[in-house]
């Protein structure tokens, strides 16, 4: 290992062309990333995408076929995890049963033999970042999920790292704890100003969560920008279906480009027009309008269709209707509209409605078959 460059560097992981390869399986896929000083990245990506091997490729625990690692300006290759600036928190917690919450944090120190005094120091100040003093004495089987958690967390920063690996760290806990934890998780990240390089395929958490995203597929990065960018301006169709729900129809690019015709929607944006003989058109359902059919009204002849109400969900701050657009019966040709609770329609299942939504919220895509054929596309439901 040469010596770090500069201590500004401190926190800084750049991957550089990295590949990694299992027999013929292609896992990572010549990958360049940059992680800033005290980022939150997030790399997020349905399963099988290579998030962990990235992860255990920048801890040590898998080597890459090609390419370079540097972690805290220092090139890591060839250097065992315990030398690199990073400690890992994983989804099992790897405490171990025997010893108290306290020996579990104090074991990496001592192992290093760390002079008793400054164990005890560090110990308890890890103790106190998770706020976990007073079950300083308890062993890892009279905690809860949560506090367990905490304590493997604990552990990890009492080392001190620059940067802190988190593969899917809050994925064994129930939703109300998870969300409390992905609180703590990111002011407990802002309060110490590391890095946090963070392994999710639960969208959600990664947007509530993250600075930046990088949204992998088949070993590579599809997109990285910050949450809102990732949602607001996904850079392709695989990325506007993995983030967030979307209605998608399929079909010919009509009207120079600027809209999708598919057998059932015509979908018009204000967006850059298509370059692509086949398309994609995406709108989320927050953006879907619905209202009861008024017989014999004209409908515009883009951005609004008829259908009938098939479904209805309460999901507590909003409402979200399922409609099956006429003339449709499987999933490509049904709809999902969510409001506000407050002013949702007052619909019932079985009514006649109209579905709109403005340009500015169509988004255009060329025709993915790839990602098609892999299946990315949830359909809607109810
Ligand atoms: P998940 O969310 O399911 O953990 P992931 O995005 O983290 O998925 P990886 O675990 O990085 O994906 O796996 C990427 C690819 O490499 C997968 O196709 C997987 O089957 C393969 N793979 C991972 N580890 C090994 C291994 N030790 N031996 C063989 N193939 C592996």
């Amino acid at each position: 290992i040469d010596s770090p460059d500069l201590d500004v560097d401190r926190g800084d992981v750049t991957l550089t062309g990295v590949t990694k390869r299992y027999g013929d399986q292609v896992a990572v896929d010549d990958l360049s990333l940059r992680i800033r000083p005290g980022e939150f990245l997030s790399l997020l990506g349905p399963s099988g995408c290579g998030k962990t091997t990235t992860l255990r490729m920048i801890a040590g625990f898998e080597h890459p076929d090609a390419g370079s690692i540097r972690i805290s300006g220092t090139d890591v290759l060839g250097a065992p995890p315990f030398k690199r600036d990073v400690n890992t928190v994983f989804q099992a917690y790897a405490l171990f049963p025997h010893m108290t919450v306290a020996e579990n944090i104090a074991y990496g120190l001592q192992q290093r033999r760390t002079p008793k005094a400054e164990v005890r120091e560090r110990v308890s100040s890890a103790l106190d970042l998770v706020q976990m003093r007073r079950f300083a004495d308890r062993k890892p089987t009279q905690l809860s999920g949560g506090q367990q958690q905490r304590i493997a967390l604990a552990r990890a920063l009492v080392n001190r790292p620059s940067v802190l690996l988190l593969d899917e760290p809050l994925g064994a806990l129930d939703r109300q704890l998870r969300e409390e934890m992905q609180l703590e998780l990111k002011l407990l990240q802002a309060r110490l100003g590391i890095t946090f390089v963070f392994v999710t395929h639960d969208q959600g958490e990664a947007l509530s969560m993250s600075d930046r995203i990088a949204i992998m597929r088949a070993g590579r990065i599809e997109q990285l920008a910050d949450p809102h960018t990732v949602y607001a301006r996904p850079a392709s169709a695989y990325v506007a279906a993995f983030v967030g729900q979307q209605n998608f129809f399929r079909g010919e690019s009509a009207h120079g480009g600027t809209a999708v015709a598919s057998p059932h929607v015509l979908a018009r944006s204000a967006g850059d027009p298509l370059r692509s003989a086949r398309g994609e058109a995406a709108v989320r359902p927050e953006n879907v309008r619905i209202d009861a059919d008024a017989p014999g009204s004209d409908l515009p002849e883009a951005n609004a269709v008829r259908g009938e109400l098939i479904g209805l969900s309460h999901l507590g701050e909003t409402m979200q209707y399922l409609v099956r657009l006429h003339g449709g019966t499987d999933q490509e040709q049904s709809l999902i509209s969510r409001r506000p609770t407050p002013e949702a329609p007052d619909l019932r299942v079985g009514d006649a409605v109209v579905c709109s939504w403005s340009p500015a919220h169509v988004l255009l895509f060329p025709a993915d078959d790839a990602a098609e054929a892999g299946g990315y596309i949830a359909p809607p439901t109810a």
